[in-house]
């Protein structure tokens, strides 16, 4: 595998190596100046420039270790690096977690041939995946029947059903998915996009992140050869190995991401405006605080996710709604940023979100404080 480390010839200008320094401030910067001229966030759009400005950053080796190619930040920094990119671009930053999450899978596979064949495209960004795995955690769990179901055939596994969410399916060369056999283990393997039988749908029509292009993708007697299985058969599949469960720190960073950014925004009007600046400074508190609980968590030294989680859904819901007070009717026009924060806010209401997570949202929305 290549070496990537910081004095390797291979290492470049335009790569953010590091969460501190002026390299990441660079990058956030020209993806918010991106993001501030595009007007529409449809399903009909697709944040190109956003993304190749993190793919040229290398942004995708932050997440890996050096050994296999990548830059090892700790989880500390990625969540520094999640909260700047969030604030810059919601909808790009969401793709990459998704494409994280399945390449980091990957990395922590055993299959070493697999990893030799797709890493590299992963990290580099020219051939990425994306994951359609809610269904194993948070999704459709209700359902009788699992919605994506595997059987053995001809000594290869055999997919039916679907993935109801997958993000950016149509910009990926891979799709990490999980399936469930008829004893209830659950397996983890990795398709290419063009795989006979896999169909993807079009994005839905979202109430925000529409342009991350997410929607169902379909398996009809998909067949995976045993070479490309990245979990085999077991109880939780996802409980094991890296890649994160629902609802972990690093979605609490990129809601933090947006909070800055409604934030930020208050603060700018509240220089003509000074009857907003206690508002600004309030918000801006609770930002620092929670910021810092996202340190701790990642650290591991702050045991409670799920806690910081709600805190950050609720700041974002609150500073996103301060930010619609402060700019008014202008703000209500379409096309206004403050507009589509508010709907981003509510992204986070859905996204990742374990039970322990809605349990409190909803307990907020109806005590209201003296
Ligand atoms: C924009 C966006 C992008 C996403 N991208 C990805 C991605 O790239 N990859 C990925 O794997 N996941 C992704 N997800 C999935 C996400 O992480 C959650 O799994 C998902 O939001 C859960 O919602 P659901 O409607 O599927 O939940 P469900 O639990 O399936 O609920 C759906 C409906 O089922 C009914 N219902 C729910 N519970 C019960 C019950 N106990 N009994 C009876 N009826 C019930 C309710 O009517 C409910 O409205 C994405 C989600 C969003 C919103």
């Amino acid at each position: 595998m290549t070496d990537f480390s910081d004095d390797s010839p291979a290492a470049n200008s335009n790569w953010v190596t590091d969460a501190d320094g002026d390299a990441l401030k660079g990058l956030t910067k020209k993806i918010a100046a991106v993001s501030q001229r595009q007007s529409s966030w449809t399903r009909d759009d697709w944040p190109t420039q956003q993304l190749s400005l993190m793919a040229e950053a290398q942004v995708y080796r932050w997440f890996i270790s050096r050994a296999n190619g990548g830059l090892e930040w700790s989880a500390r920094d990625i969540a520094k690096g999640y909260i700047a990119l969030g604030s810059a671009c919601l909808t790009s930053t969401f793709i990459v977690t998704q494409r994280v999450a399945a390449m980091k899978r990957v990395a922590a596979c055993d299959n070493v041939d697999l990893k030799q064949r797709v890493l590299t495209g992963m990290l580099d960004g020219s051939a990425p995946a994306t994951v359609g795995i809610s269904h194993l955690t948070t999704s459709r769990r209700h359902a009788k029947k699992p919605v994506m179901g595997v059987t053995r055939s001809n000594g290869q596994w055999q997919v039916d059903g679907f993935a109801p969410w997958v993000t950016g399916a149509n910009h990926a060369q891979w799709l990490l998915m999980g399936g469930v056999l008829n004893d209830g283990k659950e397996i983890l393997f990795l398709l290419p996009t063009d795989t006979v039988g896999v169909q993807i749908e079009k994005g839905f029509d979202l109430i925000a992140l529409s342009a991350s292009h997410t929607g169902a993708v379909k398996c009809d007697t998909v067949l995976v050869p045993e070479a490309n299985v990245v979990a085999a058969p077991q109880e939780s599949v996802l409980a094991t190995r890296a890649g994160g469960g629902a609802g972990g720190v690093q979605t609490s960073a990129l809601a933090l991401g947006l909070v800055r950014s409604a934030i930020d925004f208050i603060q700018q009007e509240s220089v003509a405006r000074p009857e907003l600046a206690e508002t600004a400074d309030a918000l801006n508190q609770q930002f620092d605080l929670l910021f810092d609980l996202t340190l701790k968590v990642a650290d591991g030294a702050f045991e409670s996710v799920g806690q910081l989680r709600a805190d950050a859904n609720s700041l974002a819901t609150r500073s996103t709604q301060a930010a619609m007070i402060a700019a008014k009717g202008a703000g209500f026009v379409d096309g206004h940023p403050v507009g589509r924060w508010c709907r981003e806010a509510l992204f986070f209401l859905v996204w990742s979100c374990p039970q322990q997570v809605a349990e409190a949202g909803l307990c907020e929305l109806v005590t209201r404080a003296e």
